[in-house]
């Protein structure tokens, strides 16, 4: 299998060192395979991103020394294939819609028969409130509302193990396994498609993985949590499954991780204070 990574930011933000660390590490990683380095623009969120970030991306990964192939995707040009994935899963009755708010979500999460409520991937794990209402998977899928992935169902119509092969480690690559009974205590039924958006990050990343045939996808360890749910959808929509690299976060000197609130080491920062690229290697430890 030939090497094809890529780097995914969202335009919601500036890049910060954590975003350089990890775009180097997949460049890096594609020339010694002598693979391909792609970008991806992750701009689902329309409310949120803004075309000034998405020409500061690309301003501060050239700035860096890194070239990509182009035309860059970007996935608010890919809606209708995020749209024939969800019909295909609401056909095959492994979608329910959800009218629960996050307050909802909390207090039938809190309720005290269950204790403190369990976070997963996408914070509180959903209850199960809308899942049993009743539902008609021949009705057309609503438009209107959040759609969840149903994992009672899923778990009938997939029975194998989840697993992927995880490079990201010290020593040879290793393979993680899980269940969808084990996806359904630390996840529960993620939302894929989001009222507002029409798709959800869980969903868009493995269709667009596919679309751009990634082998190895490069990304930080925060998205461990959330890579066998990925897997799962792979399954379930008859997408190959990627190798996954999940590399250490870069973090301030208080040990938290960066985010893109976090300006002040915001590459663009660091560049008008004299930095070089060479001194943004050496600040992520490259
Ligand atoms: N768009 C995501 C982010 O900016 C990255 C997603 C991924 O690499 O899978 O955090």
């Amino acid at each position: 299998m030939s090497f094809i990574t890529r780097f995914a930011p969202s335009p919601t933000g500036p890049l910060h060192l954590g975003h350089a660390y990890s775009a180097l590490l997949a460049l890096h990683q594609a020339r010694l395979s002598g693979g391909r380095f792609l970008l991806r623009i992750e701009d689902i969120d329309r409310a949120r991103s803004r075309a000034r970030w998405e020409a500061q991306i690309y301003d501060d990964l050239a700035w860096l020394g890194i070239s990509w192939e182009t035309p860059v995707m970007r996935q608010s040009d890919n809606m209708p294939a995020y749209n024939s994935a969800l019909r295909a899963l609401w056909s095959q009755g492994l979608l329910y819609a959800c009218q629960c708010n996050r307050r909802d979500i909390l207090a039938a999460a809190s309720a005290p028969q269950e204790g403190a409520p369990l976070t997963g991937p996408d914070g509180v794990i959903y209850p199960g409130t809308c899942r049993d209402l009743p539902r008609d998977p021949g009705v057309e899928m609503p438009k209107d509302k959040a759609l969840r992935l149903d994992l009672r169902a899923a778990a009938e119509v997939f029975s194998g193990p989840l697993s992927y092969v995880e490079t990201g480690r010290p020593g040879p690559p290793q393979t993680v396994t899980a269940d969808i009974a084990a996806l359904q205590q630390s996840a529960g039924d993620v939302v894929v498609a989001r009222r507002d958006m029409g798709t959800s990050y869980h969903l868009s990343v493995v269709i667009d993985d596919a679309a751009q045939q990634i082998s190895d996808v490069v990304r930080g360890e925060d998205l461990a949590e959330a890579t066998m749910i990925h897997v799962l959808l792979q399954h379930l929509l008859g997408l190959p499954v990627p190798r996954y690299h999940h590399h250490r976060l870069i973090r301030d000197e208080a040990g938290r991780r960066l985010a893109k609130r976090d300006d002040a080491r915001a590459i663009a920062t660091y560049r008008e204070a004299g930095a070089t690229p060479q001194d943004i290697r050496c600040m992520v430890g490259l």
